[in-house]
């Protein structure tokens, strides 16, 4: 099976990760800080701080912003339930925006969302692609307004060559085994602001500072959310290869962007010519004449060895946030779920693969061609 995604890991990873295994400290030593000042000079921003997951990173984001109960958040629904389960953690309410059918927040239906109880507009970089975010940055100046990006899937995008995280108040990054690179598990906020970088560091670690000898206070409410010394080293390490899986997850892409050009039964997403894609995902689009079989293509994916995935059921159809703010359709979002599907796209294939890949697709869905849905 070909996933969707995976992992690159090196000789050279596995070093750096058994060399700090066999160092003194495993935990609060040097490594994360190392890892935290190369995040800082690749994304062009001045703080990075480091947490056990993205979900942990995005909870400290919003918690050091202090939205709180009622407070309300304008985010996307085609996004992975811990960018919205976070925030309803700590009381605030989602207000899911439309997408555009590139999967990204249609930044033209954010400002009709915004009432006096908005404090954030939470966008997610969709497959890598990334947001409208001058719009959306835009709309937020002009309503007071916190721009917190998910980019969980875009680290290492850009924008007129200026990376992801450089644009938005905070950013967040996962380093999921399969996202763009990875520390097993980790994520991290990145900023240009002081203030956010201090709470950050105080949430991530029981909101202790050091005083004199072995006195220390705890100045504010704090968890756990530390990266090991080993992750921060494997971290580092697949940092210095980010650029390189990029332009192999790119070349996938093109390859098969030439290839499917123009087929009937299902589109690709185009990118802007300013910008670059992390190609965390390569999402196509069924023709709505298909939706109807999509359970079956996916099967049949499947069974010829094609780890296809569908990316995202709209948060909003969980039966948790059904029961807690009632049943929503927002219908591009419905739409881009009913067609998405993820097809494999990864650094550790060749381009042998990524042929197979495509013959492979494209034979299953000529099979479709005379069995249409009716509307
Ligand atoms: C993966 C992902 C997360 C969660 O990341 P973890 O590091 O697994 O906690 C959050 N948001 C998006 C958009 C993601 O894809």
């Amino acid at each position: 099976m070909i996933p969707y995604s995976r992992q690159s890991i090196n000789a050279e990873d596995i070093d750096e990760v058994l060399r700090v295994l066999q160092s003194s400290h495993l935990t609060q030593g040097k490594e994360v800080e190392l890892f935290e000042d190369a995040i800082c000079d690749y994304i062009g921003c001045s703080y990075a701080v480091t947490f056990n997951s993205a979900t942990s990173a995005l909870l400290a984001a919003y918690s050091v912003t202090e939205i709180s109960e009622g407070d309300e958040i304008i985010t996307s629904p085609i996004s992975f339930v811990a960018t919205s389960n976070m925030f309803v953690n700590l009381g605030a309410k989602p207000l899911w925006c439309d997408v555009k059918l590139d999967g990204n927040i249609d930044e033209t239906r954010i400002e009709k969302l915004i009432t006096p109880k908005t404090k954030a507009i939470v966008p997610i970089d969709f497959a890598g692609k990334p947001v409208n975010i001058n719009a959306i940055n835009a709309v937020a100046t002009k309503h007071n307004l916190l721009v917190i990006q998910d980019s969980s899937h875009a680290f290492g995008s850009t924008i007129n060559d200026k990376k992801i995280g450089t644009f938005a108040d905070m950013t967040i990054f996962s380093f999921h085994a399969i996202k763009p690179i990875t520390t097993g598990e980790g994520g991290c906020v990145v900023t240009d602001n002081e203030e956010f970088a201090k709470k950050l560091k105080l949430f991530r670690s029981h909101g202790m500072v050091k005083k004199e000898l072995w006195n220390s206070d705890m100045i504010s409410l704090g968890h756990n959310f530390r990266l090991t010394e080993f992750a921060a080293a494997l971290g580092r390490s697949q940092l210095g290869r980010i650029d390189d899986f990029i332009d192999k997850r790119n070349a996938i892409a093109r390859y098969y962007d030439e290839r499917f050009a123009g087929h009937k039964l299902f589109s690709t997403i185009t990118l802007e010519e300013n910008s670059r894609s992390s190609r965390h995902l390569y999402p196509i689009l069924l023709h709505p004449f298909l939706h109807c079989n999509k359970e079956e293509i996916f099967k049949e994916l499947q069974a010829k060895g094609l780890g296809v995935q569908v990316h995202y059921k709209p948060i909003y159809q969980n039966s948790f946030y059904k029961e807690k703010f009632g049943e929503l359709r927002l219908e591009v979002s419905e739409d881009f779920y009913r067609c998405e599907l993820s097809l494999p796209c990864h650094q550790e294939m060749s381009l042998e693969d990524a042929q197979f890949v495509a013959e492979t697709f494209l034979e299953v869905l000529e099979n479709y061609k005379h069995r249409g849905c009716s509307f």
